[in-house]
């Protein structure tokens, strides 16, 4: 009998819901190496159909806010409740796997410990398209798997928000409690695009300060997503140390949901998936353009003239893509 092919037998365990199985799905879908890639693409393809099953959620706030320790209480929330917990990290600044997020598993010890949940830590390096695709298909094997609930942290600096927000259902944006000025010093960009805010710390002595971050955010929220039919992102107090606030959380999420609709969801994802597909063509086309000897060696030039004004940038893009699409024949 012919040996079963290793990636089938590979499917058929992450399918099954076996861990060891989805840890090396996971490492093959992050390796870079030229035949891995090929081996995970085809993993994947076979593990497409089990895939979308899952709530993907992404949460995100300033360093310190409690981020780790409210996804501890979260998943175990969820756990009780039945249901299974995956957690990956979205950190292109961590120098390598078990960087700055997760690879301490300490900061969620309870969590790590529980059969119902996997936590994963930022793949390795690399730019922040590069960790986005990573983490974006280790999100699918772990539907694959079976995880009822996908969390998707990442830390707030940078444009690491933005592809977070872009792979998830619904954005989770947590916050301290702080006065007015404080709140000033938050990338507004990133308020716009969260779906759900948490206030963080509401407890002990902090506890005032949450409530008055929360009626500040909760009066500014219809101004910033108004009209007629829209989802306003609710604003919960939450305790993450005493684990407080969960049910509100998990009940919020599911408001988020019915508003959205099946079909909602489903264009939501679908347009996700149509732009990590042109995210995917930007960056293999930059690659090979910087690859491409002829081409790269004016790139420095071109940039040199755009930046100083001698050339327009609509014209220099114009003679790089003239250069590539010419495959050599035209160029000088
Ligand atoms: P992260 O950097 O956002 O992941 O934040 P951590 O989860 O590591 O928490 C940072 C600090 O805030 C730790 O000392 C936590 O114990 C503390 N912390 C987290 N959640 C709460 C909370 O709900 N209340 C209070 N008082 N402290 C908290």
């Amino acid at each position: 009998m012919a040996k079963p092919d290793p990636i089938d037998a590979l499917a058929e365990a992450v399918r099954g819901g076996d861990r060891r199985a989805l840890a090396r799905a996971i490492t093959l879908v992050e390796s870079t190496r030229p035949d891995d890639q090929a081996k995970a693409e085809t993993l994947l393809a076979q593990l497409l159909p089990a895939t979308g099953g899952a709530a993907r959620l992404g949460i995100s706030g300033p360093p310190g806010v409690g981020k780790s320790t409210f996804v501890e209480a979260f998943g175990l929330h969820l756990i009780e409740a039945g249901r299974r917990v995956a957690v990956l990290a979205v950190d292109p600044s961590s120098p390598r796997s078990g960087g700055s997020i997760l690879g301490d598993k300490t900061r969620m010890p309870d969590l790590s410990r529980a059969t119902a949940a996997f936590i994963r830590p930022s793949p390795a390096g690399g730019t922040l398209g590069g960790v986005a695709r990573r983490t974006r298909e280790a999100l699918l094997v772990c539907e694959a798997a079976g995880f009822d609930v996908v969390i998707v942290e990442t830390v707030g600096v940078g444009q690491s928000e933005i592809a977070v927000a872009d792979m998830v259902d619904l954005f989770v944006l947590m916050l301290p409690p702080a006065g007015g000025d404080e709140l000033q010093g938050l990338k507004k960009g990133i308020v716009e695009i969260a779906d759900l805010l948490l206030v963080n710390k509401a407890d002990g002595d902090l506890a005032a300060a949450a409530g008055r971050t929360v009626a500040d955010y909760a009066a500014a929220m219809p101004l910033l997503h108004g009209g007629r039919g829209k989802w306003v992102p609710p604003v919960i107090p939450v305790s993450a140390l005493e684990r407080r606030g969960m049910d509100a959380v998990w009940a919020a999420i599911g408001r988020h949901r019915s508003a959205l609709g099946e079909s909602g969801l489903q264009g939501r994802r679908a347009a996700q998936a149509v732009g990590w597909m042109w995210g995917e063509i930007d960056e293999a086309l930059r690659a090979h353009l910087r690859a491409d000897r002829a081409v790269s060696g004016r790139l420095g030039d071109l940039e040199n003239k755009v930046s100083q004004g001698l050339m327009t940038p609509g014209a220099a893009a114009r003679t790089i893509l003239a250069a590539v699409l010419d495959g050599g024949r035209a160029r000088p």
